[in-house]
């Protein structure tokens, strides 16, 4: 039987391993993640890395646009030294990559360089992917965009390595929520056995990744719980659930935004409710919206609709005014983006 092509076409991964290889020891190489960066983008963008610098490169930065500040729990991941803030970035790299970046607007000042590079190689896996970069290695099938680096840089010919696979493994294990999602495939599986048997620990990350915070930040966890409300009217009787955390909330407890990240998951798991959403204020009336659904909305479409973006069942965009304000507006497009 012939399995259907999936992922990236045969070009495409031409085309990228031949951008690298057409380039000395001494070119400058600039990988660049999302904003506000999560596993996957600082995993698969320092694997990578590391990958280029076994290749015998010798200028490789990595950077993320906006405050330089990478996540407690992704302080200690291999290739850490490769990071740079957005203002040593390479001015003129000869060549660009682009890891878990879904639109151009996630790049924020860095994406003129992403524009202006000679070539800019993209590794992705959103499927509200918009399409830039010259060389795109997209594939909204892919469970994480450390599956696609990890494919490149075995395609370049470098071997796993047990920093390398830490970085791809912490990718992997952060969008397939600790391997419980839908895209959990065989072949994820398979990934990861590779990964873990470069010599991994996969108890040590999973507690230093996903089960270690701060006193305050699971205080401030239980405030931000208390105040949820749930609407089982909402979705056509499906139900919403939704709640909203302050900066005032994060200065109150001392904490840093990122224990916000991972707040989701407790509110998605409510029975009554199919469509969740976490409302984070990351200025005066603006917040960064979290939407997860359990299948009957597709909140990638309503994401992109207000200029944001994701997978089908896990999205975000940029709110305004009020938390209440921000609901509202969801709560008015559920029923357009019915699955
Ligand atoms: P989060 O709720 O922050 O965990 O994000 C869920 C998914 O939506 C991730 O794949 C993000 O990359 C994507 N996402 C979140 N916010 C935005 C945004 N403002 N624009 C585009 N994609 C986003
Ligand atoms: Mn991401
Ligand atoms: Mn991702």
């Amino acid at each position: 039987m012939t399995l259907p092509s999936i992922g990236p076409a045969a070009e495409q991964w031409d085309a990228a391993v031949a951008a690298v290889r057409a380039l000395g020891g001494a070119a400058e190489i600039q990988l660049i993640c999302h904003v506000s960066p999560d596993g996957d983008a600082l995993g698969s963008m320092l694997g990578f890395g590391l990958g280029l610098r076994r290749l015998g490169h010798t200028r490789v930065r990595a950077t993320f646009p906006g405050e330089f500040r990478v996540p407690t729990p992704y302080a200690d991941l291999p290739g850490m030294d490769l990071l740079v803030p957005e203002h040593e970035a390479f001015d003129e790299p000869d060549l660009v990559l682009v890891f878990d970046v879904a639109s151009e607007s996630r790049l924020g000042g860095l994406a003129a360089r992403v524009a202006a590079a000679p070539v800019s190689v993209v590794l992705d896996h959103h499927a509200s992917n918009t399409g830039f970069g010259t060389i795109r290695l997209v594939d909204p099938r892919a469970a994480a965009t450390s599956v696609l680096a990890e494919q490149l840089i075995a395609r370049l010919g470098v071997p796993l390595d047990a920093e390398i696979a830490e970085c791809f493994y912490v990718a992997l294990a952060t969008d397939t929520g600790s391997f419980k999602f839908d895209a959990t495939t065989v072949a994820v599986h398979e990934l990861a056995a590779r990964l873990i048997a470069t010599g991994l620990r996969p108890g040590d990350i999973s507690r230093r990744i996903f089960d270690t915070r701060p006193f305050g930040a699971m205080k401030l966890a239980g405030e931000v719980l208390g105040r949820a409300v749930l609407e089982p009217a909402a979705a056509g009787g499906l139900g919403l659930v939704w709640t909203y955390a302050t900066l005032a909330d994060l200065d109150r407890h001392e904490q840093p935004p990122y224990v916000l990240d991972t707040l989701i998951d407790p509110v998605r798991s409510v029975a009554e409710a199919d469509v969740t959403v976490l409302v984070k204020q990351v200025a005066e009336g603006e917040w960064a919206v979290s939407l997860r659904s359990k299948g009957a909305v597709d909140v990638s479409r309503l994401a992109i609709s207000q200029g944001g973006g994701g997978h089908r069942l896990a999205a975000g965009f940029t709110g305004f005014g009020e938390p209440s304000d921000v609901v509202d507006t969801v709560r008015r497009l559920l029923d357009d983006y019915r699955n």
